[in-house]
């Protein structure tokens, strides 16, 4: 049977990954509408190739452009947050790969029509987890991890009773200042930041595997996919990034999942979930591999991961302050107005000054992500000076 999708996102790094699949598999999938952020060229060449009967361009302005790329095809250009929301709606499977917060109303549009949601927007579900986890519940969801690491965990799970779990261990690689010191660090540029080690992936979340407020997201991503306390949700380092999370049971087994470090497997495993598909990914190789290191994260060094566990113990609204003021310091670093380590040391201030009531609705949380983006624009306009 052929699956209907919408790829939030289609331009991205993931979203390239998802058509990749889908065009090595093209009787399994029917792509039915793509969006994009601003760049109307590759929308409209995704959009052309795939034979999506909908493309949404982000930024209203950009329509004409995306209209006359699409002129004589069958497919309808749209634009704007509303299209951008109602993208999904023709949709079976709908793969968010929007990076940030700009995602989270595309994302709960499609949790509460109902929709199965292969999630890589950790952001939405870090801003607005218990909102879109009973939403998910009302409407009748699904969602499907595709990062990395909560993919892992959801394999390993299996459909496990969260009882039966004692902790779960997320990986992360270390980024490309595992061995760095502080000095090092807080001279770092914006290309140094982006060079993973491990794995290619936009700016943004590439910035966050830097300063490990990639894994710090993580852990809220996690609280709210599996339900389990931040005390039993760990951080290991892994530079290898061949494990790619464990989940220990009540009687000590720890199961784990184990990959080469290529989004395409997890992106696979939710694309064909209940069933599986073929990969191009390379097989691990354990063998020539040869050894696996793990070790504890240094605190002092990655602030972020301090204050993503903060903002997890906290609840309400710090997740969405330490995402907002993340978003608006790691565009500040890529654009080169704030050095590395001002990145956490923003994220610190913002949340100092977290006044906000816990968010009830999605327009809580774009309200209380609007106002901290504001501030967190006025101190990085003072930190200049
Ligand atoms: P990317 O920057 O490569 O792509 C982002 C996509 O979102 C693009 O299609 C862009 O046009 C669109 N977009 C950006 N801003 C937008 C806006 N304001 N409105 C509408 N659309 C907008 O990012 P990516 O690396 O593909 O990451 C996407 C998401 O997946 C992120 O949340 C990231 O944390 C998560 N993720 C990515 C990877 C990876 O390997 N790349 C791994 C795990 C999780
Ligand atoms: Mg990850």
């Amino acid at each position: 049977m052929t699956r209907s999708l919408c790829i939030l996102g289609a331009t991205g790094s993931i979203g390239k990954s998802t058509l990749d699949l889908v065009e090595r598999d093209p009787e399994r999938f029917q792509v039915v509408a793509v969006t994009a952020a601003t760049n109307t060229e590759a929308l409209a060449d995704i959009a052309r190739r795939t034979g999506a009967r909908l493309a949404v361009v982000a930024d209203q302005s950009r329509l004409p452009q995306l209209k006359e790329l699409l002129a004589g095809t069958e497919c309808r250009a749209e634009g704007g947050e509303a299209a951008l929301a109602a993208a999904s709606s023709d949709a079976e499977l709908v793969i968010a790969a929007i990076v940030g917060c700009a995602g989270l109303r595309p994302v709960m549009a499609a949790v509460d029509a109902g929709k199965t949601i292969a999630l890589a927007n950790k952001e939405a579900l870090v801003t607005a987890g218990e909102l879109m986890t009973r939403a998910a519940q009302a409407s009748g969801a699904t969602i499907l991890p595709v990062d990395s690491e909560h993919n892992a965990i959801f394999q390993c799970l299996a459909g496990a009773r969260i009882e039966q779990v004692s902790r779960i261990i997320l990986t992360a690689s270390g980024g490309p200042f595992r061995t760095s010191t502080a000095e090092a660090m807080a001279a770092a540029t914006p290309a140094q930041a982006v060079a993973h080690p491990n794995w290619s992936m936009g700016a943004k979340i590439s910035v966050d595997s830097a300063t490990l407020m990639n894994k710090g997201l993580e852990l809220i991503e996690a609280r709210y996919l599996f339900g389990l306390p931040s005390d039993r949700l760990e951080v290991l380092i892994h530079p290898q990034s061949v494990v790619h999370s464990l989940v220990e049971f009540v009687d000590g087994s720890v199961l784990a999942q184990l990959g080469a470090a290529d989004m395409r497997i997890p992106i696979a495993f939710a694309l064909a979930w209940p069933e599986r598909m073929a990969s191009p990914a390379e097989r691990l190789d354990l063998a020539a591999i040869a050894r696996l290191d793990f070790e504890q994260p240094d605190l002092q060094r990655f602030p972020a991961l301090r204050l993503a566990r903060q903002a997890l113990e906290a609840g309400g609204a710090a997740p969405v302050v330490l995402n907002a003021a993340n978003e608006v310091a790691v565009a500040g670093f890529l654009a080169g107005r704030l050095g590395f380590a001002d990145i956490a040391a923003l994220v610190e201030e913002a949340l100092q000054r977290g006044d906000a009531p816990a968010p009830r609705t999605i327009d809580d949380v774009l309200e209380i992500d609007r106002t901290t983006r504001s501030h967190a624009e006025a101190l990085m306009r003072e930190s200049c000076h």
